[in-house]
């Protein structure tokens, strides 16, 4: 059998990343016996922990890449060991190094785009607005009740445009005093922040605070649990609380106050999916 020396100094990149807690696990394995990854392929948070102990791990592997960062191992792990922030740490040291395994390789055109033009598809940052074309929609101004934030999907994808469109729709018939900031509007960052690059995540975010404190935004609605996460709980980081409210929130308290009725029974069990 081979022995294995631990190689210190990917040991320390790694802890240098936010891998630190790594050191926790006593490789109880439940992590994987809850990983929804393992009922389709096999995928080992705990290998990918104790590689990263002991200094092995390989950043060319698909495996750190893997992680949905669904959050259901977190919840079970007995020693803390930060399975999310910890995997996004080894994402971190190959992000730095520039080297993506072979799924995870668009990163790089979705690191130019959102660069380029604050969104991950590259699409031109002047046309983030068409999706409101025919639709009385305002540009945000102070005082507005709130600013609704369609994210990038809803903003671009031809399909997802029309949850925005709803949206939007649903929102003047409420009589809701809503605007929206089109074109000043960067993606919320926060898969690229999952990707480990956290100088391009800090500067997506730094943009769009500006944007909202110079616009007067003390409320913003969205449809995105990615945008709803990032402007809840990771915003704050910079010193600022906006009131983020999901759609799906926000339309029961519509319904709730009246504001909107249903006309005709909807005779279905539905669950509602993140759009
Ligand atoms: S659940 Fe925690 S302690 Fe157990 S193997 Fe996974 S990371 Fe290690
Ligand atoms: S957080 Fe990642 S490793 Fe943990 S259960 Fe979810 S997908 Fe699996």
């Amino acid at each position: 059998m081979e022995t294995v020396v631990p190689y210190k100094e990917i040991i320390e990149v790694i802890k240098a990343s936010g891998g630190d807690a790594f050191k926790r696990c006593f490789q109880c394995g439940l992590c994987d016996a809850v990983c929804p990854w393992n009922t389709v392929r096999n995928f080992s948070m705990r290998k990918l922990v104790r590689e990263a102990t002991f200094g092995l791990t390989d950043i060319e592997t698909e495996d750190i890449w893997l992680c949905t960062t669904c959050g259901r191992c977190p919840q079970q792990c007995p020693r803390d060991v930060k399975q999310i922030e910890s995997g996004v740490a080894l994402r971190r040291v190959a992000t730095q190094y520039e080297v993506y395994a072979k799924g995870a390789s668009p990163i790089r055109a979705i690191k130019s785009g959102l660069n380029a033009q604050g969104n991950p598809f590259g699409e031109n940052r002047e046309t983030r607005a068409n999706w409101a074309e025919g639709l009385s929609v305002k540009p945000f101004a102070e005082g507005m009740d709130v600013l609704y934030f369609p994210c990038c999907y809803s903003s671009y994808d031809p399909r997802l445009k029309k949850v925005a469109r709803a949206t939007a729709a649903i929102l003047n018939k409420a009589g809701v005093d809503f605007g929206i900031l089109g074109s000043k509007e960067n993606c919320c960052g926060e898969s690229i922040r999952k990707t480990g690059d956290e100088d391009l995540f800090k500067r997506l975010a730094r943009e769009n605070i500006k944007t909202f404190v110079d616009n007067g935004v003390s409320k913003i609605l969205v449809s995105s649990p990615h945008c709803y996460h990032t402007f809840k709980n990771e915003y704050p980081q910079f010193k600022v609380n906006f009131e983020v409210v999901h759609i799906s929130q926000y339309l029961f308290e519509l319904v709730s106050a009246g504001r909107l009725e249903f006309k005709k029974d909807f005779a279905k069990t539905v669950t509602y999916h993140d759009p």
